[in-house]
């Protein structure tokens, strides 16, 4: 099966080479410049993945972020073009999943694609649901419930839980958390896993410092609460 995936650049040339090379490894794709289309072609077209430029015409990445996750939970990968705008998106509850600094090469990006893609997604095997406290895991629906009621959680977000849980009494550090979620492959800044937790906490109403479900392990990372 072709994943397809929506390419989000308002600077042409950088655009064609993105499509270009995703197209020869393989992928569907579909190239829009600016906010207004990248939503529709979102809604219209249900890509598997989108990579999406900050700075564009019409509204920004950040505004294409936030209005597609009300309707999808694809994943995106966010292009960042200056220092700042690493620690808006990675700052800011959008809903990314990633980020890329420019310039980077079409291989590292192609990397960043396909570690996301391998993500498990609908095993052939029901996997039995997961319960830790009031919170059960559909490993195979990718959906999550707090006390009988489903959380509205990213695949990022997901797939954070799903590690942490699949270990409970462990402790996981950061780089142990993105090698199982990201996929080993990936590099960058390791507060990109305490952004999502921040995000994780609030949806589950827990407090970082009394927590229920996920514990801050001091000198270590996170691992989930006794
Ligand atoms: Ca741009």
């Amino acid at each position: 099966m072709q994943h397809q995936v929506l390419v989000v650049e308002d600077e042409p040339d950088l655009a064609n080479v993105i499509g270009a090379y995703l197209r020869g490894e393989g992928f569907t794709v579909d190239t829009v410049g600016n906010g207004p289309d990248a939503v529709a072609t979102a809604r219209r077209w249900h890509p598997d993945l989108i990579v999406l430029d900050i700075m564009l015409p019409g509204f920004d990445g950040i505004e294409v972020c936030r209005q597609v996750r009300t309707f999808s939970d694809c994943y995106i990968i966010m292009l960042t073009a200056r220092d700042d705008e690493v620690d808006k998106v990675i700052g800011l509850s959008v809903g990314a999943d990633d980020y890329l600094a420019k310039p980077f090469s079409p291989r590292e990006l192609t990397a960043r694609i396909r570690a996301m893609l391998r993500r498990p997604r609908g095993l052939q095997v029901a996997t039995p649901a997961r319960i830790f406290k009031g919170l059960r895991l559909d490993p195979d629906a990718r959906k999550a419930w707090l006390d009988d009621a489903e959380l509205d959680i990213t695949r990022t977000e997901f797939d954070l839980l799903d590690a942490l849980t699949a270990y409970p009494k462990r402790a996981f550090t950061r780089r142990q958390l993105i090698d199982a979620v990201w996929g080993p492959d990936w590099y960058g800044d390791e507060h990109i896993v305490d952004v999502h937790i921040g995000h994780l906490r609030k949806k589950l109403v827990d407090e970082a410092s009394d927590p229920t479900y996920i514990r801050t392990v001091r000198g270590v990372g996170y691992g989930m609460a006794s």
